[in-house]
């Protein structure tokens, strides 16, 4: 609780007067909840005040960006693969350098195909962050340093696509399950658009890790109120908004359940 208060003082401290007190709540005005999450999970978080639910409330995700209503982040290791999401919007370009590759090949690559994919010198990559059509953001990179998204992606020519559509249908039938189904249908439509890099969808890893809170239980206030009176207002009936926000929940879980168990169907290798 004093390392709660000292942080938030320092970083209060370091904000314009009127900023801080905007954005770095006092402890005295913190609440404590236990949230169920629909994986089973139950976390303790805070909220500013007592009256708005967790579940009634808006969390960040990964990259700060906000969750729908209801939704928090919980990472479990046997979460289901990550699916393709489009990209709607993009965002800021930003630049990275890497270092040469070392001559030894990585992570049990052979040297074949390491020869091919090292670089042997420093190179710099532009990364794009993009919001996917869940919502999520994640970052994306650009097939050169110079390119805009206005330009749309580069493409390959009908005589390339051709030659790799026939590559990968012999590949295919000669090893049915040696691509996940995922990646499979993935592949299969990026032929069909000839080929686009960047790609118009990438994996979102947020999606796996996103549950709906199931149930709010208050703790109380993080610092103990002295001798309250009884105020505690009976439980309200609840609306028809809150209501159907949780049949909404029930119904993408069960949707969720149903994916999960079409890919157990469609075979048990994807590759998360
Ligand atoms: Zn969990
Ligand atoms: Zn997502």
């Amino acid at each position: 609780m004093r390392e709660f208060e000292e942080a938030n003082a320092e970083f209060r401290d370091r904000l314009p007067p009127a900023l801080g007190a905007l954005l770095v709540p006092e402890a005295k005005e913190c609440y404590r909840w236990r949230v169920q999450l629909d994986c089973g999970c139950i976390n303790e978080v805070l909220t500013l005040g007592e009256e708005c639910l967790p579940s009634d409330r808006q969390w960040r995700g990964p990259e700060c960006e906000w969750l729908q209503k209801g939704q928090m982040l919980c990472v479990h290791d046997d979460a289901p693969p990550a699916p393709y999401r489009d990209i709607v919007e993009w965002g800021e370009r930003r630049k990275r350098t890497f270092p040469a590759d070392p001559a030894e090949p990585r992570d049990g690559i052979d040297p074949e195909t390491w020869a091919l994919i090292r670089h042997d010198e420093p190179h710099t990559s532009a990364f794009w962050k993009v919001k996917l059509a869940c919502g999520h953001i994640t970052d994306v990179i650009a097939p050169d340093l110079e390119w805009k998204p206005e330009e749309g992606p580069h493409r390959c020519s009908a005589k390339r696509v051709a030659e790799m559509t026939k590559e990968f249908e012999e590949f295919w039938a000669s090893n049915p399950t040696g691509h996940a189904p995922r990646e499979h249908d993935h592949m299969r439509r990026m032929l069909s658009q000839g080929w686009p890099s960047p790609e118009p969808e990438c994996l979102c890893y947020t999606c796996c890790y996103v549950h709906w809170i199931v149930a709010d239980q208050r703790v109380g206030w993080l610092i103990p109120r002295e001798a309250e009176p009884e105020r505690r207002q009976p439980q309200k009936p609840p609306t028809r908004a809150g209501l159907e926000r949780r049949l909404r929940q029930a119904e993408a879980e069960a949707a969720r359940l149903r994916d999960q168990l079409v890919d157990l169907d469609r075979g048990t290798h994807a590759d998360g």
